[in-house]
C-alpha cells in the first residue's frame, strides 16, 4: 500500500485554510483497530456522503502498534476530507480525544468510536438537532449490549455517585459519542487541566444540551481496551477532577468518629470510676482501634488521590506529542505545509 502522495504536515488550523468551511468534524480516536477499521470507514463515509454538509473525519491514531494506521493512510488516499493525527505513542483515549477536539475545524463536531458501538447513522439525527439550535447533543445509551450486568451495576452506581458529588450534571449512560458546537468545543480546547475526564469535561461548559436514546451496540469485533482497573482509576479521576467533596466527607467522618471515641471515652472513665474495673474490654478496644485505623489510612489514600493530582498539574506536561499529521497535499498550502517537525505538541 503507496502512501507516497500523503503529506505529514503540522496541522493548519481552520483559517489557514482557503476552502469553504467545515461544516461536521467527525473525530475517530482509535488504539489497534485494524479489525473494524474498514467496516466503520465503510458506514461512516457512506453516512457523511448522503448529508448535505460538507463533511471532514478526522482520525486520531492513539500509538497503534498494529496496521490501523496503515489502513487509515489508505484512507485519506481516497478523499481530501480524511485527516490522520498520528500521536507520538499510547495516550489514552482521553488525550486522543483532546488531541482530535483541538484540530478539527468544523461549526460542530462528533466524537465517536472506531469499534462501531456508536452507529455513525446516528450522525444525520444528531447534526438536525444541532440544527435546531443545541450546542451539545449527548447520545445516551437505553441499552449497553455486549456488557456485563456487573459492568452496568457499576456504571449506574459511578453515574449516582458522580452527581451527588460533583456541582455539575454529568447525564448517565452518556459516552463520549456526542456532538458538540465549535464554541463548546473552544471553550473545552481553553481548559489548562492535564486530567482529563472527558465526559465531566463536555458537560462543564454547559450551553444548550439536548440528550437523545439510542441503542448501543456490542463492538463490532476485537475486544474493548478497559478493564477494571483502568475503569476504576477513569471513575477516581471523574470524582476527584470535579468535586472535592469526598474530602470533606473525609472530615465529617473524622469528626463523628473523634465524637463517638469523646463520648464512648467519658462513659468508660464513669464506669470504671462508679463500678471500678478490672482488666476487660480487649474486643471493644480492638474494634475501635480497627475502625480509627481504617478510616484514617482511608483518609490519607484520599488525600494522596487528590496530591498526586496536583503533582501532575503542576508538571505542565502537554497531553500529547503529535509524530505526524497525514493528509492529502491538495488540502495544504504548500509553504504551510513545510512547516512539519517531528514530535511537535500541540
Ligand atoms: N481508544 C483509544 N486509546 C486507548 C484506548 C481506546 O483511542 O488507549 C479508542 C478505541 O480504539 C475505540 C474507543 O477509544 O475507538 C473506545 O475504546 P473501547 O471500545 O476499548 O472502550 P469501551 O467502548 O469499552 O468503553
Ligand atoms: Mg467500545
Amino acid at each position: 500500500m503507496s502512501t507516497s502522495n500523503i503529506h505529514s504536515a503540522t496541522f493548519l488550523k481552520g483559517s489557514q485554510y482557503a476552502e469553504p468551511r467545515t461544516t461536521l468534524s467527525v473525530v475517530v480516536p482509535f488504539f489497534n483497530e485494524q479489525d473494524v477499521l474498514p467496516e466503520f470507514h465503510r458506514r461512516l463515509t457512506a453516512v457523511l456522503d448522503g448529508m448535505p454538509e460538507r463533511c471532514e473525519i478526522v482520525y486520531v491514531d492513539d500509538g497503534s502498534k498494529d496496521n490501523s494506521l496503515l489502513m487509515v493512510q489508505h484512507f485519506i488516499q481516497s478523499s481530501s476530507d480524511v485527516r490522520c493525527i498520528a500521536l507520538s505513542r499510547n495516550f489514552g483515549k482521553e488525550s486522543a480525544m483532546s488531541a482530535g477536539l483541538e484540530h478539527c475545524q468544523g461549526e460542530a463536531m462528533i466524537v465517536i468510536d472506531a469499534d462501531l458501538q456508536d452507529p455513525p447513522e446516528l450522525i444525520p439525527q444528531m447534526v438536525s438537532k444541532w440544527r435546531e439550535g443545541y450546542d451539545v447533543v449527548n447520545m445516551q445509551r437505553s441499552e449497553r449490549r455486549g456488557e456485563t450486568w456487573f459492568k452496568r451495576f457499576s456504571a449506574a452506581c459511578f453515574y449516582k455517585i458522580l452527581n451527588s458529588m460533583a456541582k455539575l450534571e454529568v447525564p448517565e449512560n452518556v459516552g463520549d459519542f456526542r456532538l458538540l458546537s465549535a464554541t463548546v468545543v473552544k471553550h473545552i480546547n481553553a481548559l489548562p487541566e492535564r486530567n482529563r475526564y472527558m465526559k465531566g469535561i463536555f458537560s462543564w461548559p454547559g450551553f444548550r444540551q439536548v440528550t437523545v436514546q439510542f441503542e448501543r451496540d456490542a463492538r463490532f469485533c476485537g475486544e474493548t481496551k478497559w478493564n477494571y482497573l483502568k475503569l476504576i482509576g477513569l471513575a477516581m479521576d471523574g470524582i476527584t477532577s470535579f468535586s472535592i467533596r469526598p474530602l470533606r466527607l473525609a472530615t465529617v467522618v473524622g469528626g463523628l468518629v473523634a465524637l463517638s471515641a469523646f463520648v464512648y471515652g467519658v462513659f468508660i472513665v464513669m464506669k470504671t470510676i462508679v463500678f471500678g474495673e478490672p482488666v476487660t474490654g480487649y474486643p471493644s478496644m480492638m474494634v475501635v482501634q480497627l475502625a480509627l485505623g481504617g478510616v484514617q489510612l482511608l483518609s490519607v489514600g484520599l488525600l494522596g488521590e487528590y496530591i498526586g493530582r496536583i503533582f501532575i498539574e503542576t508538571k505542565q506536561r502537554p497531553l500529547y506529542l503529535i509524530q505526524s499529521v497525514y493528509e492529502l497535499p491538495a488540502k495544504c498550502q504548500s509553504n504551510q505545509a513545510m512547516k512539519f517537525k517531528l514530535g511537535e505538541t500541540a
